[in-house]
């Protein structure tokens, strides 16, 4: 899956209010009952035997509970059934797992669900054996062994094949399914236990039979397990080892929008006529929500799905179709048995889409997809998809083992794209593009996520982790991989540089400069810690030391080894360390690949890397970079804090690179006395260098005197390191601000992209003081000369038309006179003569329209976002909206992300962001956040990924002591449902904020005063 964007439809309040009320109650509850409705099979002497032995179990268990004071029991009558038919409970006794609620899944469906099962109980469904969120006290079914209580599944039963029936009304929003199993047995067991979430089972449908005998087990007991989002079903007799059985299951569910397991999706045609979709998305572990299943991605297995759904609908899934029926209105389609693949990859979409479509000389079929009024948009996606497979297939040297390829751009996704084997999702903006419409950045998003989707085939989908806290492996592979397609289809876009280094590396070693962080490679046991670890700590930073290793190993050997690995393990699932042995057999054991690597991924954080002179040599130490100056962090690491570092450097006299391993320690180089040192070669390195004082003064006077000496990776490393050494106090910041000196002469993308991000925080940390108006000074003279030396053209490549985006949007954003004029003019041509805007600056030419403009500009904005079809577009302008000067028309925005007719759910957090990235919608977006925090997670309480953002990004500048004490009062006296630990991140970084006002306002302001030309 590629850039994780969660994001939740919005549900009712009635659902919302419930949904509180339930949170409150975040301890676990147990319920305690008999089960009246599976029909008693006791002697009422028995039965009163069995109530007053349970009684006394239950008295001990309250005593106990209380004594540990980690659950709430809350019971009603021991006679009272669980579930009456004449009797519903309140919600407070239903069972409710403390762990399912946190999980940031949708809560208001496990109350509508709850909901759901009352209503159940007093409707046409009241006899149906249907279990929705029952949870049988364990001591009433077996004392001894508890196989439910495992996070994980038992490798007792292994899925071999599914064979799924699902029908889908998209009139009613309801799924209903059947579900064959077939489970070779490798342990004898008396259990079979399976994933279900948010679905409702019918109890009696559920068959265990032996798949050669036929016969047929009895079953003791089944329940739900709730806490593990487990079915259990205890037998009476065992399944013995060796032995094939089946186990068949009918379900129902709902279709919701909340982007998870199947789920409604909807666009509006241009005739304003609302059509309805289902789609899916199943990674992590949204399988079971769609289907019964053993949902881990090492238990693979085949799929055989048949769809029905009503016939103007048109149904894809992961492989073709091998039949289509119609009978009364409903459509039935049969598709061909999946190669042996993880649940999570299983895919469907219910549409009315209209395709583009290519076959290769291999007979492999490509279908991309949209909404029929977008198609045209679909031109430059099956161009790329086609050189993509053309490109990976030839370097895995493996073709894909499907025989199609469909690609579909859903109007609602929860993240970038998910690369469901034969079936690709997208997020709109991540698929289509539009010439002439889109820009240069959409272009490349789309051909990386394209590649990335791709490249997963083989990494991810043919060989898979075994288990979630690889997901780096599958991640960060994908995110290496992406770029070796595009080198090797756009080779004059220097993709290494622009995107690797100032698109990727850079921002993650911010994050990773944390001690908040986490290593790569993480223990992983809930579905919230799944969650959790789809961050650019697994995409970004897993690709940047597999760059590293690819540093190191070379081109020849690195692909030597990824062969090798898909060739072993095709099929099957991986572990790191079987990678790192592969690897280490590919370069004939030159490496330990395993050891060097584990560094890397099992620890936090990166090294900086220090160069001091003693007498002919340099000596390098290294110690852990970190922002915040203490060392107490709570991880506790093997290598404490100690990397295997390929320490790279070329010389003023040597242009030869040259290679040093620091092995969990120092080492040691030649010194040279005059020239200059450039360490970590094309910045191939996961680490910075620090260099004495005077080597950074030889460094910047080169870039002085000719800047193309050094890579342009380099140049752009020279100015982040030395901006993030001064953050972290181990450099001066006027040191750092002499690097960029020589920016005036800059043509090249990654140095200034590197700079206006370092640049960012201390822009942001003193936009409310005297010294604000020297720094924007200090841009202006920087980057007006290169303005003056660009044309404004559309054409050039890649990182040519980035460098006059980035160059138009600085000019306009320090007010140079003449970029302001310029994008004013084309605004208005845009706005009062329907002139169509170059691409690429349309997005700062809407910004400065709204920034210079007033009410009139801002609705005319607004009007044209909601009306475009193009998706990107409208990202733009709604991008633009935040911009504007005027503090009332911020208000009314921010407040509108309370309105979903107006915002989406899914950009809410989009919009957020558009407002804090200027001084004046930061204090709006704090001022809301402190003023409407109650709706705030009223709202958006469920989501813990939208309110964890909100939070970083509403307070990631804040440093007074003022607003400290009140976001610190608001924490704690209010704290949100979910998110907690982004707020105890948020007032620490706050506090670090102050702490760096107090240190650098002073020096920053003395250099600017000196480098800053005619300023008072
Ligand atoms: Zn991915």
């Amino acid at each position: 899956m590629d850039q994780r964007e969660n994001g939740m439809t919005c549900h009712s309040k009635e659902q919302n209010g419930l949904m509180s009320k339930s949170i409150e109650k975040k301890d676990l509850f147990v319920e305690y009952s008999t089960e009246r409705r599976t029909g008693c099979y006791l002697s009422r002497f028995q039965g009163t035997c069995l109530i007053l032995g349970n009684l006394i179990i239950l008295c001990t268990a309250v005593a106990l509970v209380a004594f540990v004071k980690k659950e709430r029991i809350i019971y009603g009558s021991v006679s009272e059934p669980i579930c009456s038919c004449d009797s519903p409970k309140p919600y407070t006794n239903v069972t409710l797992d403390y762990s399912y609620v946190r999980n940031q899944t949708s809560i208001t469906i496990l109350s509508e669900n709850l909901a759901e099962e009352e209503n159940s109980t007093l409707s046409e469904n009241r006899h149906e054996e249907e279990e929705g969120s029952k949870e049988v006290p364990e001591e009433k079914v077996i004392p001894k062994e508890t196989p439910w209580r495992e996070i994980r599944l038992s490798r007792d039963l292994m899925p071999l094949l599914y064979e799924i029936h699902l029908k889908v009304d998209l009139e009613n929003l309801t799924y209903r399914g059947h579900v064959n199993m077939t489970l070779k047995c490798t342990k004898n067991t008396r259990f079979v236990i399976f994933h279900i979430s948010h679905i409702f089972l019918n109890k009696t449908s559920v068959k265990i039979t032996d798949v050669d005998t036929q016969k047929t087990f009895g079953i003791l007991k089944q329940f739900r397990f709730i806490k593990n989002q487990f079915w259990v079903i205890e037998l009476s007799s065992e399944l013995s080892e060796g032995t094939l059985y089946k186990v068949s299951v009918g379900y129902r569910g709902n279709l919701h929008e909340d982007l998870r397991g199947i789920y409604l999706s909807k666009y509006v045609t241009p005739e304003g006529e609302t059509r309805r979709l289902a789609a899916t998305q199943l990674q992590s572990t949204d399988a079971r929500k769609t289907f019964p299943c053993m949902d881990e991605p090492d238990m693979k297995a085949k799929f055989r799905l048949t769809l029905t759904h009503q016939e103007e609908y048109e149904a894809l899934s992961n492989t073709p179709r091998i039949s289509e029926t119609l009978e009364n209105g409903w459509k039935t389609v049969e598709f061909d048995t999946t190669p042996v693949m993880s649940t999570y990859l299983l895919a469907i979409v219910i549409s009315d889409f209209t395709h583009r479509e290519t076959v290769l000389d291999n007979k492999f079929d490509i279908r991309v997809w949209s909404q029929p009024n977008k198609i045209n948009q679909t031109e430059y996606a099956i161009s790329m998809v086609v050189q993509c497979y053309h490109f990976f297939t030839e370097y895995f040297n493996i073709t894909d083992v499907l025989n199609k390829t469909d690609h579909v751009a859903v109007p609602d996704f929860s993240g970038g794209a998910m690369e469901n084997w034969g079936l690709v999702l997208y997020r709109e903006t991540a698929l289509l593009y539009e010439q002439g419409v889109s820009s240069s950045e959409n272009k490349l998003m789309v051909t990386l996520i394209v590649a990335h989707e791709i490249a997963h085939t083989w990494f991810g989908n043919m060989v898979t982790m075994r288990w979630w806290d690889d997901l780096w492996l599958n991640e960060g592979f994908a995110s290496l991989l992406m770029y070796f397609a595009m080198d090797a289809i756009y080779p004059d876009w220097n993709v290494f540089t622009l995107s690797v280094v100032a698109k990727e590396v850079f921002p993650v070693m911010v994050k990773d400069a944390m001690t908040t962080s986490h290593p790569v490679s993480t223990p992983i046991a809930t579905p919230d810690d799944i969650a959790e670890s789809f961050d650019s700590i697994s995409y970004s930073k897993g690709m940047a030391i597999l760059r590293m290793l690819l540093g190191f190993v070379g081109w020849e050997d690195f692909q030597k080894g990824l062969r090798l690995y898909v060739n072993k393990f095709k099929f099957r699932n991986a572990e790191m360390d079987e990678l790192w042995d592969t690897f280490t057999e590919a370069v004939n054991y030159k490496y330990d690949i395993k050891s060097t690597m584990n560094t890397w991924t099992r620890q936090m954080g990166f090294p900086v890397v220090t160069m001091q002179a003693d007498r002919d040599c340099y000596n390098l130490t290294q110690e852990r970079f970190l922002y915040l100056d203490s060392m107490n962090t709570s991880q506790s690491s093997d290598e404490e804090y100690k990397w295997v570092v390929p320490f790279t450097y070329i010389t003023e006299d040597e242009s030869e690179t040259q290679l040093v391993w620091m092995n969990n320690t120092s080492a040691t180089i030649p010194r040279t006395i005059d020239s200059w040192i450039l360490a970590n070669y094309e910045y191939t390195g996961f680490y910075r260098v620090n260099y004495e004082v005077s080597m950074w003064r030889k460094l910047a006077n080169q870039l002085n005197r000719n800047h193309t000496i050094f890579p342009e990776a380099n140049r752009a490393g020279l100015i982040g390191d030395s901006f993030n050494l001064a953050r972290a106090k181990l450099l001066d910041y006027d040191v750092a601000l002499h690097m960029t000196t020589y920016l005036k002469y800059e043509r090249g993308y990654a140095p200034w992209v590197a700079f206006l991000d370092s640049v960012e925080y201390i822009k942001s940390s003193i936009s409310k003081s005297g010294a604000y108006v020297l720094l924007q000074k200090y841009l202006l003279d920087l980057v007006a000369p290169v303005f003056d030396s660009i044309e404004m053209s559309v054409e050039g490549n890649l990182p040519e038309r980035f460098l006059r985006q980035t160059i138009l949007k600085l000019a306009c954003d320090v007010g140079y006179k003449k970029a302001v004029a310029y994008a004013r003019r084309m605004f208005y041509l845009w706005k009062d003569q329907g002139m169509t805007l170059p691409s690429d600056y349309s997005s700062v030419i809407y910004m400065v329209g709204v920034r210079e403009g007033g009410v009139e500009e801002w609705d005319y904005v607004w009007n044209k976002s909601q009306s475009t079809n193009v998706a990107v577009e409208r990202e733009m302008l709604m991008e633009a909206l935040g911009q504007s000067q005027k503090p009332w028309l911020l208000w009314r925005y921010a407040n509108w992300i309370f309105d979903s007719s107006r915002i989406r759910m899914q950009d809410v957090r989009l919009v957020i962001s558009y407002l804090s990235k200027r001084p004046l919608g930061r204090m709006i977006t704090l001022h809301l956040l402190m003023t409407k925090w109650d709706k705030l997670n009223e709202q958006f309480g469920f989501d813990n990924f939208l309110l964890r953002e909100t939070i970083a990004e509403v307070t990631q500048f804040v440093n007074s002591e003022f607003e400290y004490k009140q976001l610190a009062t608001l924490f704690k006296d209010k704290p949100p449902k979910v998110a907690k630990k982004q707020t105890q991140t948020s007032l620490a970084l706050i506090r670090a904020n102050i702490n760096w006002m107090n240190e650098n306002y002073d020096v920053i302001t003395e250099w600017l005063r000196n480098h800053v030309v005619g300023m008072l």
